[in-house]
């Protein structure tokens, strides 16, 4: 049975109203990856082709360009669409299925896993959760419980562990890349590539060529930026940066923060290394707007939900409600 909040969902981004009272500025929207199987949950292929179906459909797919181009009350709601960290299937899933619509897009990508064999930290959490096959993990003399019912909180609990290493991010890897079970030992190749693998810098160089797309910084190692020292933020931006550069040959001057996670110094050094602007998720400081731009993520394969997000999550995040 439906709940309310479907019921609302499903009618709220019908109402004839919305893009008379919906903000004038582009709703951004935050993708990660997208797979190209179908799986338990979360977007596939076939979803993400629905959803771009679905936004033409009811709105207008704008280049983040026009991020500052207010709309007439009466025009369409405007939506730019944005993917975070640079996986694998954003040039092999996304990209083409952006193409064959000819929808823009803009593409952060954090570069650690660009090399083969490399991971992003949460990206490894979240293969060894789905995959692992044994009942525990021996980690610095204490045993992580593997098994079905405490899978999930040990991996929380590992998580935690993880951050907390010093130097932050680099301890953090070097556990996981010489203390851990290694990604290969326990995922099938097809499928880390599938999910877990990060873009080449080919591929990232293949989106950039395209006029359609348009790829921004996301750090090295996709850390906190706020539990990062001074010399760290500025070696996460900085390098990002440059490694773009060098793959597609022009400047980078777009950013979005990991995790949506930043501060005044974080801001100040996007500042000091030339980006122009930086994507958020939920704002922090609201001192900034060029720095701070809202996006709405979007997780869930429902178009009702995703129609809905788009007309109200501005709004809602206004007045202080969550928009997920
Ligand atoms: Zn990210």
């Amino acid at each position: 049975m439906a709940s309310m909040r479907d019921h609302i969902v499903r009618l709220g981004w019908r109402f004839p109203g919305a893009r008379v009272v919906s903000s004038r500025l582009p709703a951004a929207l935050l993708y990660h990856g997208v797979p190209a199987l179908e799986r338990e949950t979360g977007l596939s292929r076939d979803v993400f082709d629905r959803h771009v179906g679905f936004l033409k459909e009811h709105f207008e797919l704008v280049a983040p360009e026009a991020a500052d181009d207010p709309r007439r009350a009466s025009d369409r709601i405007r939506v730019i669409l944005t993917f975070d960290d640079g996986f694998r299937n954003n040039a092999e899933v996304v990209a083409p299925v952006l193409r064959s619509h000819g929808v823009p897009a803009v593409f952060f990508v954090s570069t650690r896993h660009s090399a083969p064999g490399k991971y992003l930290w949460f990206a490894y959490l979240s293969a060894l959760r789905r995959s692992f096959r044994g009942e525990s993990i021996t980690f610095r003399a204490e045993t992580i419980d593997m098994t079905p019912e405490r899978r999930g909180a040990s991996i929380a609990r590992l998580r935690e562990t993880l951050n907390a290493l010093e130097p932050y991010p680099e301890g953090m890897y070097r556990a996981i890349e010489e203390e851990l079970p290694a990604l290969e030992e326990f995922t099938a190749e097809r499928e880390s590539l599938d999910l877990w693998a990060g873009m080449s810098a080919d591929q990232v160089a293949g989106l950039d060529q395209d006029e359609l797309f348009t790829v921004g910084a996301h750090t090295v190692d996709h850390p906190f930026l706020t539990k990062c020292d001074r010399d760290e933020i500025a070696k996460q931006i900085g390098e990002g940066k440059r490694w773009i550069e060098e793959a597609t040959g022009h400047a980078c001057d777009t950013f979005a923060y990991p995790a949506g996670d930043y501060d005044t110094r974080v801001i100040e050094e996007c500042r000091r290394q030339g980006f122009r602007t930086a994507f958020a998720v939920a704002p922090r400081l609201r001192r900034d707007d060029l720095f701070e731009r809202p996006r709405v993520g979007v997780y869930a394969r429902s178009v009702e939900a995703l129609g809905f997000k788009v007309q109200w999550g501005t709004f809602m995040r206004r007045v202080g409600l969550k928009v997920g």
